[in-house]
């Protein structure tokens, strides 16, 4: 039986994209083979990837001079290759709103000088920062936000005002949870298996002119303008990953796109966000203002109660409700694939457990 899976990652994928696959896994279309088996130089699998691309593209309406690269190596190689590429100034401003941001200021350290213009960190990263826009350096070669932080439950909802300074962003949990201008973006990476598929293929998408900085000696692999070049087929690329995300994109284009996804992430959310505001036993961690329609964390204050409603949840058929160790207590994910009934079941089962642990 197929559980309510609230996983922050690798996550739920919707039924029909897995049952999909499942009826073409042996034999996909008339190809003779599964997609696993097939050269990335054949027509069937350039006709996938196609079709993957362009279909991403008309969901977040991509501008034409934007490339979108299936890439490997998570979004974590891209903490790397951001900075490998854009290096100009050799300056880099940053926002810290937690983990992930961390990971992709230490990174970009190794190679560029770092300001951090703004943290949460004082309050264990529960708000999204403000930034005053003057502090942002004018000749800085970008700026990075982590736009929903996965773990602590934070979602920009204001732009920076970054004049000039390319905005590179984090989507790995936010992209195609609502719609984006992506015009107001130098860079957008996002590893696949939150909101996109199954984990193997991270989704690039870069301004056309930011390609192309990379020095001589960068690792050819880490240089964007070899992959933009070569449409994501310099080397082998994760097949089946892009195969398997592209179904997902025609699935959320079938449910009318990014927009109609939006109406319907907003109402889970606020399901489980209004019991939190009016629980007497789970409250959430992050500030109103600033919280995550894909992430919700939230504590009861004590541990053992914590633990023994992420052991009963489990065996009502809630699974991954442990939140990061960081925050502590518990985090439901609710991406696009989580169905309104599993957030409805949560919320049930939460108020059956306050209403025994009162
Ligand atoms: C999961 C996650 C990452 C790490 O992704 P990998 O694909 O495992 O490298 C980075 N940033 C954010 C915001 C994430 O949620």
């Amino acid at each position: 039986m197929r559980v309510y899976n609230f996983s922050a990652g690798p996550a739920n994928m919707p039924l029909p994209v897995l049952e999909k696959a499942q009826k073409d896994l042996a034999e996909y279309g008339s190809a003779g083979m599964s997609v696993m088996e097939m050269s990335h130089r054949s027509a069937a699998f350039k006709e996938i990837i196609t079709q993957a691309e362009a279909t991403l593209r008309s969901l977040l309406h991509v501008p034409d001079n934007y490339k979108i690269l299936f890439l490997q190596g998570g979004a974590s190689l891209q903490f790397s290759m951001v900075p490998l590429n854009l290096h100009k100034n050799g300056k880099a401003d940053f926002i810290n709103t937690g983990a992930w941001s961390k990971k992709a200021i230490k990174e970009s350290k190794k190679v560029l000088d770092v300001k951090v213009l703004a943290s949460s960190e004082d309050q264990t990263f529960s708000y999204i920062p403000k930034v005053d826009a003057s502090s942002i350096r004018q000749d800085a070669d970008f700026l990075h936000i982590t736009y929903n932080n996965t773990i602590y439950g934070t979602k920009f909802h204001q732009l920076p005002e970054a004049g000039n300074v390319p905005i590179v962003s984090d989507m790995s949990s936010y992209i195609l949870s609502e719609p984006i201008d992506v015009s107001k973006f130098g860079i957008i990476y996002a590893g696949a298996q939150k909101n996109i598929g199954p984990a193997g293929v991270t989704v690039v998408i870069i301004r056309e002119d930011l390609i192309g900085g990379a020095d001589e000696d960068c690792p050819t692999m880490l240089d964007y303008a070899i992959h933009a070049e070569k449409d994501s087929m310099y080397n082998t690329p994760p097949t089946f990953a892009i195969y398997m995300a592209g179904l997902g994109f025609q699935w959320l284009k079938d449910l009318g796109g990014v927009e109609a996804i939006q109406k319907v992430n907003v109402e889970k959310a606020a399901i489980l966000y209004d019991y939190l505001d009016e629980s007497q036993l789970f409250k959430g961690t992050v500030v109103k203002e600033d919280r995550s329609l894909m992430n919700v964390p939230f504590v009861t204050g004590n541990e053992e109660l914590d633990a023994a409603f992420i052991k009963e949840a489990k065996a009502a058929g809630l699974e991954n409700l442990k939140g990061h160790r960081s925050v502590g207590g518990m985090r439901a994910s609710i991406y696009n694939a989580m169905p309104i009934e599993g957030v409805k079941k949560l919320v049930a089962f939460m108020k059956e457990f306050e209403a025994k642990n009162k």
